[in-house]
This record gives structure tokens, sequence and C-alpha cells, in this order.
């Protein structure tokens, strides 16, 4: 027998009109890449994305057609987010991090027929265009007083495309499961790989943060630091709406110092990103002796966290940091917080500790762990085996990739994450490696994230990466890359004292090599793949001696 309810499909459009009914006066403001902060509310928006969707129906977009974004955090990239989606077409966010030659591949596989780009990104372009093979035109995100002289062909303006067009449209009852939006793994082997969202996964993905622990309410200020070309922004562009949150962009900028004024001035009070950027903004609080106290929670995800990074924002600036875990392929989050029942029975130094744990599975996700041979290995926080999940918002297969697609999922159908973790009988999770991150010494297992957040303690040490070495005895050994903090002179002595009695003596590097800067990938991760081509011909003192 069918149930009697209405059945209204899910789609994007419903979150902003929501928030154009219900919230329409609260701020969304946005650092500018012209300069000034720009501010209006989500009854403007709305008005805005409509005239966004009339203007893309004049260019003679079509359902399904895809249109690239080549831009910072901000209220006009919030727009395509909605007009795009909105009347059927599918966004797809570029990250304008990669190298160039990712980005000609990621723009003429998804066949991307318009680009819209921010003034910072035309030159990019421009050294591009000739290799795009089905883009009809550009549009540069801002108004005719700042538009730039470009060799780029079919160039419109952002704002004299809106100002011909009416702010009203009537959005198309799709289905639920149309495509809304592309992104592209960053790829750390082979190409890049697209993952395309559907209406009906973004406005549950958005529901499902919201009873999780990244629950946001109406009285939020939220910046997301984590870019909306980077897996929707973990989701905030489609929640915030939903509870009437405001909404802070910080443009092109992520140094600790315009985050620290940005928290101060608007007050905000929820802020997310990588670990990356919360040290710099550990780094400039301790130098200038500012605080962050407007803030109720700091939601840290995208690569783990050090402890003495948990510690310090916890400890000596009191915001307690809530910890979450995810993919471009899962929208991206799946797990997040500490339940908070279990937080609550803990001494303050466990807490810190726990938060470590990447999450508790989120409603809608399930889990699994398998061994080498797909066999389910136990949830009981110690047997550790790659993850494996499944759920409305996580990716059945990559856009036009059947090379990809092939060992993608297991035969049951979930999708493989390529990371090494644990799950405890509750479902909180604890990520151990990526498996290609892993450092396999003498047919053991050495964590390769466990060492270099270690090493990170040290106070001489601003950033530790460790790397498998090939190594004639034992197969592999770690290498320890480290950037020594501004004005200290650690050695490798030291580096090796400091970590002895806080790591199984097994696990101590067998050098340690320091450098002024560890190379990170586009989404502001420690970039593996680039540290093993830099240290590809070194050999480890230890393999040169070995027997
Ligand atoms: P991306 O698709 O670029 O967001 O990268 C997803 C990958 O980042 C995951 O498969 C993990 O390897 C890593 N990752 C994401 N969140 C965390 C976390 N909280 N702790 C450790 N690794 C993480």
């Amino acid at each position: 027998m069918k149930g009697l309810m209405m059945d209204t499909p899910l789609l994007i459009p419903s979150l902003i009109g929501h928030a154009a009914r219900c919230h329409a006066e609260v701020e969304i403001c946005s650092l500018t890449v012209e300069g000034p902060m720009h501010r209006y509310g989500w009854g403007d928006c709305y008005a805005r994305v409509q005239r966004l969707a009339n203007a893309l129906r004049s260019l003679g977009i079509e359902p399904g057609d895809r249109i690239a974004t080549l831009a910072w955090n901000g209220y006009r990239h919030l727009e395509l987010y909605y007009g795009v989606s909105g009347m059927g077409a599918v966004c797809h966010t570029v990250n304008p991090r990669l190298f160039a030659d990712q980005i000609a591949y990621i723009l003429n596989h998804a066949a991307d027929r318009f680009i819209f780009v921010d003034l910072s990104f035309v030159a990019l372009l421009e050294g591009l265009i000739d290799r795009l093979t089905r883009v009809e035109g550009v549009i540069i995100m801002t108004d005719e007083a700042h538009m730039p002289k470009t060799s780029l062909p079919n160039v419109l303006c952002y704002e004299t495309l809106l100002a011909a067009e009416a702010d009203h449209y009537d959005w198309p009852v799709l289905d639920e499961r149309s495509a809304s939006a592309l992104c592209y793994t960053s790829g750390t082997t082979g190409n890049p790989k697209g993952t395309l969202y559907s209406h009906r996964s973004t406005v549950l993905h958005a529901l499902g943060i919201l009873i999780g622990s990244f629950a946001l309410s109406g009285d939020d200020v939220v910046l997301p630091v984590v870019p909306l070309f980077h897996v929707q922004s973990w989701g905030i562009p489609h929640a915030a709406p939903l509870v009437g949150a405001k909404l802070v962009f910080n443009g092109p900028h992520f140094d600790g110092e315009t985050l620290q004024r940005l928290f101060e001035e608007e007050q905000v009070t929820v802020s997310l990103g990588v670990p990356t950027i919360w040290l710099g903004l550990l780094d400039h609080l301790r130098q200038s002796g500012k605080r962050i106290d407007s803030l109720r929670m700091l939601i840290s995800g995208g690569a783990a966290p050090p402890l003495s990074m948990v510690e310090a924002i916890e400890r000596d600036y009191g915001v307690p940091i809530n910890h979450g875990w995810g993919m471009t392929e899962t929208s991206p989050v799946a797990a997040a917080g500490i339940n908070p029942r279990r937080l609550a029975s803990l001494a303050p130094d466990d807490r810190i500790k726990a938060k470590l744990k990447q999450g508790q599975a989120l409603y809608g996700v399930d889990m699994k762990i398998v061994d080498d041979d797909g066999n389910r290995l136990p949830h009981d926080g110690k047997a550790a085996g790659e993850l494996l999940v499944r759920g409305p918002w996580v990716t059945s297969g990559y856009y036009n990739d059947p090379e990809a697609n092939a060992d993608a999922f297991d035969a049951e159908g979930w999708f493989r994450t390529g990371d090494v973790a644990s799950i405890e009988p509750d479902h909180h999770i604890l990520i151990t490696d990526r498996s290609k991150d892993l450092i396999k010494s003498g047919g053991e297992w050495i964590s390769s994230i466990d060492l270099e957040n270690t090493a990170m303690g040290n106070p001489d040490v601003a950033e530790a990466a460790a790397i498998a070495m090939p190594h004639p005895k034992w197969g592999e050994r770690p290498l320890l890359v480290v950037v020594p903090r501004d004005g200290a002179t650690p050695d490798k002595e030291g580096i090796l004292a400091y970590l002895e009695d806080k790591i199984a003596k097994w696990w101590l590097p067998d050098d340690v090599v320091f450098t002024r800067e560890i190379p990170h990938t586009a989404t502001g991760k420690i970039s593996k793949l680039e540290l093993r081509r830099i240290y590809k011909d070194y050999v480890l003192p230890t393999a040169e001696r070995a027997p």
C-alpha cells in the first residue's frame, strides 16, 4: 500500500526560497576581489539568483548542461550555486589551485559550455582557453567598472548580464534525482574524477549535517573558510539558509590576520576549514596576542589535525574543535563529532584526545571496514582495514569514467574510500591512513599521520610530513620532512629525542630532513605525491648501511 503523502521533490531552490521567505534580512557578507565588503540579505540574494537563472536561459542553457565556475568564496559564487542548479543545469565548481593541465582536462572532460570566472583567475583562463574544446563563452564575475582588458573570446560581464533580467523565475519541477553540481577530486593518482551530485543528495546532505554535530541555528554567524570550489564548501551554502544563519565569506584571503579580523568584526560563531588553515590562524594569534572569543566551535576536516593544534585551540583559546571526515565522493560529510554523552563522561585531557577521532557516522551513512581480501572486520575500535561507505549522498559512480568506476565499488555496491580506519561499536571512526600513504616496515604498518602529527607537537616544528622510503631490509622505512618554526633551529637528534617516548621505537624515522616548505595539494593537504617526487632519489642512511 502506498502512503498518502504529497510527493514533493527535494529540489535545491526550495532551500533558498525558504531563506528568502523566513530570513530575508539575515546577512550574507563577502570580502570581494575588487576590495570592499559586500552585504545583502537572503531575500536580495534570492532575487539575484532568479535574475541569473533568467540570464542562463537567455544564453540558451538547457537542463543538464554543465556550467563551470573558477571563483573564490563570495556572494556571486553563491548565486551560481542556486541559479545554475535551480534552472536544471549543473554547477561545476573547478579548483583554481590545480595545475593548469588538470584544469584543462577537467573543463574538457565535463564539456562545460560557459565558465564564470573571478577577476583573480582571468589570466589563468587566458593561458588555457586555446585548449578548451567545448567552451562557448566566459562571464567575468564583476561589474562594468572593473572589467579587465582580456584576450578571452566571447566575454560577458556578470552584473550587466543580471541587470538585463527580471528577478522572478518559475523554477522547473525537476526529478529530484537530476544532476545539480559536479566536483572533481584533486586526483592523488591518475586523472581527476568527477562526482556528480543530485538535488536529492544535496538537500539530504544539508539536512544530515544539520542534525549532526555540525548543527547550526538561526543565531549562528558562519564563516566557511573551506572553498565553495571544494566539495560544496562542506554543505554550508545549502544548510545555512535552512536555519537562517548569517554567512561570511573571506574571498581571496586565507591568512590568520584576515580570519581573526572577520571573526571579531562579524562576531562569527562557527568556522570551517582544514588543519593548515587553523595552524596559520594559531600562529597569528600567538604573534598578535589576539583572541577568537566570538566562536562557539571550529570545525576541522579534510585531514587529520595534530593533537597540539586541538589542544592549543581548546585550552589556550577556549574554542571547542569539532572534527569531521568526508570526501568529495561523500558530498562530503559522512562522520562528524564525538557523541556528546561520551564527551561529557571524559576527563578534560581525554576529551581533547577523543577529538582526534574523525567522528561518529552521520544518520544516513553506513560504514564497514574490510581486510585485503574484502572480508568484513569487527567494529571493535581495534581492527583496522579499508573503509567502505554507502548512503543517499555517497557517489554511485564517477562521471563518464568507466575505468575509475571499475574498482571504486565492492561486490555489494559499497564505495571504497581508500582510507584505512577502525570503527568502534557505536560507529565512531578513527582514520589511521590513506591506504597508499601507509608505511609498511617489515610487514607492519606505520601510520604516517600519527608520526607527522606527533612530530608537529614539538614546539620547534611548524609542519612535518612522513613518507615511505625504500629499504633493503624492511621494505619501507619512514623519512620525516620537517619545516622548522620561524626562529627555531631544530636538529635531527632533537626531533628523534622528542619522538622517542611518544611512539613505538620501530616507528622512529630513519632520517629527518629539514626544508622551508612542504608541498600542499590544491585543497590544502600535504601532497605526499609531490613529496615522493621530490625525494625520489633520496637514499636513507640506514638503507646505505643495510646488509
Ligand atoms: P577530498 O575528496 O579532497 O575531500 O579528500 C578526501 C580524503 O581526505 C579522505 O579520503 C581522507 O583521506 C582525507 N580526509 C578527509 N577528512 C579527514 C580527516 N578528518 N582526517 C583524516 N583524513 C581526512
